[in-house]
């Protein structure tokens, strides 16, 4: 069994105050709990990251971006390089979520550049797949989440350079999850995919996103292939993040 990842994308919120109270309070619960069974990880909108680096100092917990350029530098105004990331202490960044996919017509072939790009920086690449509303109506979630994983895998991937977060789009912010069931069997197909392209596939962490919350933590993360959590809203309150890592057990 995989150590649980928690990753907490904290998307467009956050200012300078409030970064660093979640922060220090998450570091102090993360210090004090000595020995952790989980790995805590914390995305704060770029803006934050800095800050929120020198607030979780020495704390065990990880810092990452919610998305980097493919290239390491040039004319992109406005975009972050996954080198610019790691300079300010990330170890890990999102690639490829649902609503970089939507809102800005990211491709598969985009999140696999941008992921290529972070483990180029020395980055470990979150790369998220998820099938939206209609696409589980029509009974191709397993499609769509292999199509997108085999579409956005970077080469050099390896357990020790990707995450992989499946997030359904229909449960992000919805307070809707899918059945355990269905969450087992979608990690199931993902590890399968996983296995044909990468060696030691095993390894490789499966993050479940969509509606994570404390009182449908645990029975999510006992899932069979579910590696832990990649959590937007419950992320931004220190007690509902702190239980949700409490739920790995
Ligand atoms: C997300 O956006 O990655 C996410 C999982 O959001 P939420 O937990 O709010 O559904």
């Amino acid at each position: 069994m995989n150590r649980k990842l928690i990753a907490g994308n904290w998307k467009m919120n956050g200012l300078s105050a409030e970064a660093e109270a979640l922060a220090g309070d998450l570091a102090r619960r993360y210090r004090g709990a000595g020995a952790p069974a989980f790995d805590m990880l914390l995305c704060p909108p770029a803006p934050a990251i800095g800050l929120v680096g020198r607030t979780i100092a020495g704390s065990g917990l990880a810092l990452g971006g919610q998305d980097c350029h493919a290239d390491p530098k040039g004319a992109h105004t406005g975009d972050i390089s996954a080198e610019m990331l790691g300079d300010l202490g990330c170890s890990h960044v999102i690639v490829g979520h649902s609503e970089r996919r939507q809102d800005h017509g990211e491709t598969d072939e985009q999140v696999a550049a941008k992921a290529a790009a972070a483990l180029g920086a020395g980055l470990i690449a979150v790369i998220c797949v998820g099938e939206t509303l209609e696409e589980r109506d029509a009974g191709e979630t397993l499609d769509v989440c292999g199509r997108q994983l085999a579409g956005s895998l970077p080469p050099g991937a390896n357990p020790d350079t990707v995450v992989i977060a499946y997030e359904p789009v229909w449960a992000i912010g919805t307070g809707r999850t899918p059945t355990v069931d269905d969450v087992g069997v979608t990690h199931s197909h993902i590890r399968g995919t996983l296995s044909g392209r990468i060696a030691g596939a095993e390894r490789v962490r499966i993050l479940y996103g969509g509606s994570v919350k404390p009182s449908n933590a645990a029975e999510l993360m006992a899932v069979a292939n579910v590696d832990g959590a990649l959590v937007g809203g419950a992320s931004l309150v220190a007690d509902d993040f702190w239980a949700i890592g409490a739920a790995c057990g």
